[in-house]
């Protein structure tokens, strides 16, 4: 054959004469062909389709009425001893079943509109709806509009526990859900089928059905429901966390909108139903108050049943209410990896009322229903209480924090007599409750594996579960406490300071055009402050400083590696604002932080610089013991180089041992201890977050509406970790951390940071400035000190002597760059205490001589004297000094002593 291009090109050449007749001839043949093969395709396809899914339906469970009305097995709970410390049930506190006829209609259109709107016509599938999906899939590629009835939801909750679901198997289960649900239908009635739903759908915080719903949220019986709240309850249904209106009042009003236009379109309700639905402040008087139960929940197990929800979803591809369903009726084994023995002792420190002043502050927490003549409900809250007593009252400054219960139990008593007016009757019962304040949050955990062992989510009576969990669910301004982990954590990670690094704690500004001055609590200035130094004393210049020269866009970076998850970066910036600003140096940020975070975030240092992603359990058996989750392998990661955690680690037990140390409270007799304190501007905040070579715990205190905390010495937030930690900690033996390869210990300067010339550094005024520190080996100063300079003034002009100077001083002063100062406005505002000042000079005035004593004014007789004065120290050092010469000087020969 011939290959060669010639040939080729004959052959095409052939061919394309011959394409137009036989086109026509075999384009009618191969259409014939495909049609011939679309249809086989069709016929067998379908044959193999309809094989596929008579073989699903087989194998479909058999259901019965049982199946789908609430039932399963208690899961339970052990801690890390294996004692049981939690049954979780789902009848009983989370689930109260109710006839539908109770129900009312209102509530149950709610749930129709939204979910399925044909419910009542169809016969258990959604035809319309599923080719009205499907369309929609295909025109935008929006896969989110489901075509699920509430049949197959039903179906779904609590016939299909499935774990594990692969694709295949969720094709087949939902094959086999479409199939069961025309089946149920052939003998359930509407009403059954939608009093199952009702009855057995996840509605968050841990509330299965709508009667435990509407108790939890609203704090009535499901027949007390208005429109307003009826739709919230049914904006959940889809998303029960992200609806959550407690924790999501915003996206579940969303929601609640959308699901009553849909009722005024369906015509379940009339447009003045709606209007005054819409206008309704429904999400005021939510609450999150579980009926009393002997079963509460602990803090530890609300967070561990929401990682563990989680991780369902994530790791096994569960839908959240499967993953309630099997947790609350799954009859599971969860290992936790709390210590009951640990958590005791928290909780009995916490708690001491001897650690609080005597007269004990709570703020109340009110709701009260009221219908009138008409039959309209009116709701009132402890946001309008306050509201009467300060405008009506006449109290303009009426707070809901009371130290007296009797005058609390009598405000509200005056109130509700106000609002209760003549043929009104009180629907459901009034509820008033008190929260002690201000209020606390603690988290321990152990910085090597990763295991929270305590958690306390405030302090008082805890009265219900899944209740509002300060120190996990709840962020506030971490104040200082942010400094090790955005500013010295990262500087020293990057080089960019050692310990020694002295900066100077001076007026400064942040820039921009607001240039607002940053101060500390004092209002003082301490002068050049090494980084240690700054870290013990918490001093707030350095620490903004040293963010600014490494950027706050790095120190943000740093801070989200230390697994801070409500920082708020710059692409998701609100009204503006991110957390990549100068003030993140001070903890300044948009929403704050949570206690866990910050325990954990305090692990990675103490833990070589890895961090380690805080686990509340390690197992988990189904109720058939196999094993469902495992968690024993932490999910970890590097912060910090090791060398720039030991570092750290060691600036920071200097917070605790520094006779200034503003953690000096937390010392405890057996372990070192290495921390920082955190109070924000307005002292609503106090944290202290701190490790020891076995575990890391961080405290919060502050009111729950953001007050300001009276004096440290009415609260030691420092002294309850104290007292909790010496009591985990008493049986142990020492700690220590192993110092890593790559640590050098060098003596320096304080006042530059560079290494120390003897007879120079040690004779400053002020005591010798000579230091012991510790360095990353690659990152350890080489120069000699060039701050101390050694001089001799003229006592008449107080400058540099000249040759001709008659009477002079010497002595050793510290060159600093010209200081920062304040602006008028500051310094009419401010007392800058310079503690420099008095031994400061600069490079202009080390430049310039004595203008008295120079060549022309002197006398004759006086040249002699100069000429003295040469050979003497006095000149060397005005020599040295002007030409910038002095190090090398100071250093190779002290001039005098
Ligand atoms: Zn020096
Ligand atoms: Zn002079």
């Amino acid at each position: 054959m011939d290959y060669g291009k010639k040939g080729v090109r004959k052959k095409k050449k052939l061919l394309n004469s011959a394409t137009k007749k036989i086109g026509t001839k075999a384009g009618v043949t191969a259409f014939k062909i495909l049609l011939i093969c679309v249809v086989t395709f069709i016929v067998g396809g379908s044959c193999v389709v309809l094989g596929m899914v008579k073989g699903i339906i087989d194998t479909a469970p058999e259901i019965t009425t049982i199946d789908v009305s609430p039932s399963g097995y208690a899961t339970k709970i052990y801690d890390n001893g294996g004692g049981e410390v939690q049954s979780l049930v789902a009848s009983g506190s989370n689930r109260v079943s109710k006839n539908i006829d109770e129900i009312p209609l209102i509530l149950q259109h709610a749930f129709v509109a939204i979910e399925d709107e044909r419910f009542y016509e169809h016969n258990g599938i959604d035809i319309k709806g599923i080719f009205r999906a499907a369309s929609i899939a295909v025109t935008s590629l929006d896969f989110s509009e489901g075509a699920s009835t509430i049949t197959q939801q039903l179906l779904k909750n609590n016939v299909f526990n499935a774990y594990n679901e692969s694709t295949a198997e969720k094709f087949k289960r939902k094959i086999q859900e479409q199939y069961l649900a025309i089946k149920l239908e052939t003998y359930m009635d509407k009403d059954m089928i939608l009093q199952n739903y009702l009855n057995s759908i996840n509605l968050g915080n841990g509330y299965l059905g709508v009667e435990a719903a509407a108790n939890g949220y609203f704090n009535k019986d499901v027949s007390e429901l208005t429109i307003s709240e009826s739709a919230v309850i049914a904006s959940i249904t889809q998303n029960p966390t992200g609806y959550n209106p407690v924790k999501h009042a915003e996206d579940n009003q969303k929601r609640q909108t959308k699901v009553l236009s849909n009722m005024l379109a369906q015509g379940y309700i009339t447009q003045e139903q709606f209007d005054e639905a819409i206008a309704d402040d429904v999400y005021s008087r939510i609450q999150d108050i579980h009926q009393e139960d002997s079963s509460t929940y602990s803090y530890f197990t609300d967070e561990l049943i929401n990682q563990l929800t989680d991780d369902l979803v994530s790791q096994k591809g569960y839908t959240e209410a499967q993953a309630s369903n099997l947790i609350y009726k799954g009859g599971l084994s969860i290992y936790s990896t709390q210590d009951s023995t640990m958590q005791d002792i928290a909780n009995s420190v916490v708690n001491d009322p001897s650690r609080y002043p005597v007269s004990t502050q709570f703020s109340i927490s009110y709701a009260l229903s009221v219908k009138n003549a008409e039959g309209q409900i009116t709701n009132y809250s402890q946001q309008t209480l306050q509201k009467y007593f300060q405008t009506t009252g006449g109290q303009a400054n009426f707070m809901l924090t009371y130290t007296n219960e009797e005058k609390a139990r009598a405000d509200v008593a005056e109130y509700q007599a106000a609002v209760v007016g003549e043929g009104d009757t009180i629907v459901g019962e009034p509820s008033l409750s008190l929260t002690l304040q201000p209020q606390i949050s603690f988290t321990l955990m152990d910085q090597h594996t990763g295991f929270v062992k305590v958690i306390i989510g405030g302090r008082g009576e805890k009265t219900g579960s899944r209740t509002l969990n300060r120190a996990t669910g709840t962020s506030r301004q971490p104040g200082s406490a942010m400094k090790p982990i955005a500013v010295y954590g990262p500087a020293l990670d990057m080089n960019a300071i050692t310990l020694a690094t002295p900066i100077d704690d001076a007026p400064y500004y942040y820039s921009g055009a607001e240039a607002q001055l940053v101060t500390d609590y004092d209002k003082k200035y301490l002068g050049l402050t090494t980084v240690r130094d700054a870290i013990a004393w918490s001093r707030n210049v350095p620490a903004v400083k040293v963010l600014t020269s490494i950027t706050p866009q790095v120190g943000f970076n740093y801070a989200l590696k230390f697994g801070l998850s409500t920082l708020i970066s710059q692409k998701n910036a609100i009204n503006g604002y991110s957390d990549v600003v100068q003030s993140l140096a001070l903890g300044g940020i948009t929403k704050g932080v949570t206690n866990i975070d910050m325990t954990a975030a305090y692990a990675a240092i103490a833990n070589k610089g890895t961090y380690t992603k805080p686990i509340y359990y390690t197992q988990v058996y189904d109720h058939d013991g196999n094993l469902l989750l495992d968690n024993t392998v932490p999910e970890t990661h590097e912060v910090l180089k090791e060398t720039s955690a030991w570092l750290l680690n060691e600036a920071m037990q200097s917070v605790v041992t520094d006779p200034q140390g503003t953690g000096k409270a937390a010392k405890l007799s057996n372990q070192p201890v290495s921390g920082k304190s955190g109070t924000t501007n307005f002292d609503g905040d106090k944290w202290f977050c701190a490790f020891t070579p076995y575990y890391t715990a961080s405290i919060w205190i502050g009111y729950d509406d953001n007050s300001k905390l009276p004096s440290t010495t009415e609260y030691s937030h420092v002294a309850i970790w104290q007292a909790i930690m010496s009591q985990i900690h008493a049986d142990l033996p020492t700690g220590t951390y192993e110092q890593p390869k790559g640590i050098v210990q060098l003596q320096v300067c304080s006042q530059s940071g560079k290494l120390a010339v003897p007879g120079l550094c040690d004779s400053d005024p002020r005591g010798s400035k000579i230091i012991t520190e510790y360095f990353a080996e690659d990152n350890q100063p080489t120069e000699t000190c060039d701050v101390h300079k050694r001089i001799t003034i003229c006592n008449v002009s107080e400058q540099i002597a000249s040759p001709y100077c008659t009477s002079t001083t010497t002595k050793v002063v510290i060159k600093k760059a010209t200081a920062n100062v304040l602006n008028p406005t500051d310094a009419a505002k401010y007392t800058v205490l310079d503690e420099d000042k008095a031994y400061c000079v600069t490079d202009a005035f080390l430049s310039a001589l004595c203008t008295i004593h120079n060549k022309a004014a002197t006398t004759p007789a006086a040249t002699q004297p100069a000429t003295t004065a040469a050979t003497t120290a006095a000149t060397t050092a005005a020599t040295t000094a002007a030409t910038t010469a002095a190090t090398t000087a100071a250093t190779k020969k002290p001039v005098t002593r």
